[in-house]
């Protein structure tokens, strides 16, 4: 059954692949760099959106010694709005430990693969199968979502036993492919394009005869999920911090601290509400004084935003703000700067703030339209 399932996914993949520019030899092996950068920025985004950063990435550093050399502000500038940083920072650290301890190629084993930063196990897995062509597994959502399905799988996917269960799978099947990069890509792509979470399209399915979960009716309801949990909900609190003049002026921005959530990025000084109870004015006061080791007068709401992340969901008021006493020292964030409206393009800021500095722009814009 393996061999059959690693047939019919291998010879659907070669009249399926989707063209995308990492994929420009889709018979033969690829390029190691190019799989790498492109699989870590797929990992949890959407390929249509994948495809313009790879583009950019790819012009900006063709090599991976040029990765390696660059400046991690360039590189988490480049990531912009891609999410998730810590893939982008953990790349370019593995970059330079590759230049510097494995003479500029990457390693290939996995035990080595796996002591670069960011490299887990399904990312080894795909290195080592699409562009080294051996028989290594892989094992991401699409992949799960198959598999549970290919084997009906009854147990809960949150489950260790079931994970294990699942890379043993995967390994039998690409042990048993005669081309286990094209497998592996079939695998996950029939997740992605036809073994679909919701209404899977089973009539255009190359191994629908060996599906369990399909001739037993349970294709969706397979995988078995754990009872949902409520996302929770913060708020936040954010400081324009203006040198002079709202809107005609410099204003504040500060370097987030690694590592932490969006760590390297700079954004406007902010922070959650701590209690309930806690007034977003006094809980901004006491973020910036946290982090700046200033005292701020807020002023007037300048925008609210919505964002979600991968274990919240925030809502973020900006306000207007003016130093009331100190001087800005780098207490609790990396570092800090004043710039300009025009100016802050060229650093690399998280959604939410970017969300700001467009509201910011258009007031400008509309003011000036006024006068
Ligand atoms: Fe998925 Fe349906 Fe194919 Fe089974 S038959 S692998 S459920 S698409």
């Amino acid at each position: 059954m393996h061999k059959q399932i690693a047939d019919r996914l291998t010879a659907w993949q070669a009249q399926q692949l989707r063209e995308l520019p990492w994929r420009r030899d889709p018979a033969g092996a690829r390029d190691a760099y190019s799989v790498w950068v492109s699989e870590v920025m797929a990992q949890q985004t959407r390929l249509s959106v994948v495809e313009a950063y790879f583009n950019r990435w790819m012009e900006q550093f063709p090599t991976l010694e040029a990765l390696a050399s660059a400046d991690q502000q360039e590189v988490l500038k480049l990531w912009e709005g891609l999410g998730y940083y810590s893939r982008a920072r953990n790349l370019h650290r593995a970059a330079q430990i590759v230049v510097s301890e494995f003479g500029g190629q990457l390693p290939r084993t996995r035990a080595e693969l796996l002591t670069l930063p960011g490299i887990g196990e399904y990312t080894a897995g795909a290195i080592l199968s699409l562009a080294f062509g051996q028989h290594e597994p892989v094992l991401d959502g699409n992949a799960k979502r198959v598999i549970s399905r290919l084997w009906d799988i009854e147990t809960r996917i949150d489950l260790r036993s079931t994970e294990n269960r699942l890379w043993r799978l995967s390994r039998k099947m690409v042990e048993a492919a005669s081309a286990p990069g094209a497998m592996n890509e079939g695998l996950m792509e029939l997740g992605a394009l036809v073994c679909r979470r919701r209404n899977p399209l089973c009539h255009g399915c190359p191994v629908q005869s060996n599906c369990l979960a399909h001739g037993r009716g349970v294709e969706e309801e397979r995988p078995v999920r754990a009872p949902g949990q409520k996302v929770p909900h913060l708020e936040f609190a954010a400081a324009i911090i203006w040198e002079d003049v709202p809107g005609q002026s410099r204003m504040l921005i500060s370097q987030r601290p690694e590592p932490g959530l969006l760590g390297g990025l700079w954004s406007f000084p902010n922070g959650a509400k701590e209690a309930d109870d806690e007034d977003l004015q006094a809980c901004l006061r006491r973020a910036v004084r946290e982090s700046l080791g200033v005292a701020v007068r807020v002023g007037e709401r300048a925008e609210t935003v919505e964002h979600t992340f991968t274990h919240f969901r925030m809502t973020l008021v900006a306000f207007h703000a003016r130093i009331t006493e100190g001087e800005p020292q780098a207490v609790g964030a990396a570092d800090w700067c004043w710039t300009r409206l025009n100016e802050i393009e060229k650093f690399p800021c998280p959604v939410p703030d970017r969300k700001i500095i467009a509201a910011l722009r258009k007031l400008a814009k509309e003011s000036q339209a006024a006068t």
